[in-house]
C-alpha cells in the first residue's frame, strides 16, 4: 500500500482512561491519502498513563459538523452503527428514557449502539437491585430492563439522537437510509 500521511493532529482530552481510570485519553487524528483518491481519517485513542489504546478508521466523508444526528434502530445490524459523542454532545433515546448530558467530565463515549445499551443496562440493573421490592419505581425499572434487553436483540425499534452544537460527534450508520443529519 502506498498511502501517505496527509495531515496529523494530536489532542489531549478530558476523558479518563476506561482501562486504568487514572490517565487521560490523547487523541491522534491522521488523515491518509489512499491511492484510489479516497481519504481516510484514522483516530487513535491512547492513554497517557497505562498505554491502553484503540484505533478507528473513518471515511472522511463522515460529517462531524454541528447539528442534530438521528438514527433509527430496528434490527441487529443497526446496533453495530458506530457512535462517538463528544463532550459537547447530548445523547438521547426517548423510548428507553436514556439520556446522556453534555459535559467535559462525561465518560469516554466512543462505542457503537450496542455498547451504549449495554452500559445503560448495567446502570439500570444496579439501580433496580438497590431498590426495595415495594418501592414504586421497582416495576418501572424492571420494564426498562426488559425493553433494553429487547432493544439489544434488535426486537424493539427506537430512535437515537445526538445534539451537538459545536460539532465533533458523529454516527456512522450500518444502514445509511436510517440516518438523518440536520444542521443547527
Ligand atoms: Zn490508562
Amino acid at each position: 500500500m502506498s498511502e501517505k500521511v496527509f495531515d496529523s493532529e494530536k489532542q489531549v482530552t478530558s476523558f479518563k482512561c476506561p482501562s486504568c481510570s487514572k490517565g487521560y485519553i490523547v487523541l491522534f487524528k491522521t488523515i491518509y491519502d489512499l491511492p484510489d483518491k479516497d481519504k481516510m481519517l484514522i483516530i487513535k485513542f491512547e492513554c497517557n498513563n497505562c498505554g491502553f489504546y484503540t484505533n478507528d478508521i473513518i471515511p472522511l466523508t463522515t460529517r462531524m459538523d454541528p447539528g442534530l444526528m438521528i438514527l433509527t434502530v430496528s434490527n441487529e445490524n443497526d446496533l453495530k452503527s458506530k457512535i462517538y459523542r463528544s463532550p459537547t454532545g447530548k445523547l438521547e433515546i426517548s423510548e428507553l428514557d436514556l439520556k446522556v448530558d453534555p459535559g467535559p467530565s462525561a465518560d469516554f463515549y466512543y462505542t457503537n449502539v450496542e455498547g451504549i445499551l449495554f452500559r445503560f443496562e448495567q446502570a439500570v440493573e444496579i439501580y433496580h437491585n438497590s431498590l426495595d421490592d415495594n418501592h414504586p419505581e421497582k416495576s418501572e425499572m424492571r420494564e426498562t430492563l426488559e425493553d433494553l434487553q429487547k432493544a439489544m436483540k434488535g426486537q424493539l425499534e427506537f430512535t437515537l439522537k445526538i445534539t451537538d452544537p459545536t460539532g465533533g460527534s458523529y454516527i456512522i450508520p450500518e444502514d445509511s437510509s436510517k440516518y438523518t443529519f440536520i444542521k443547527i
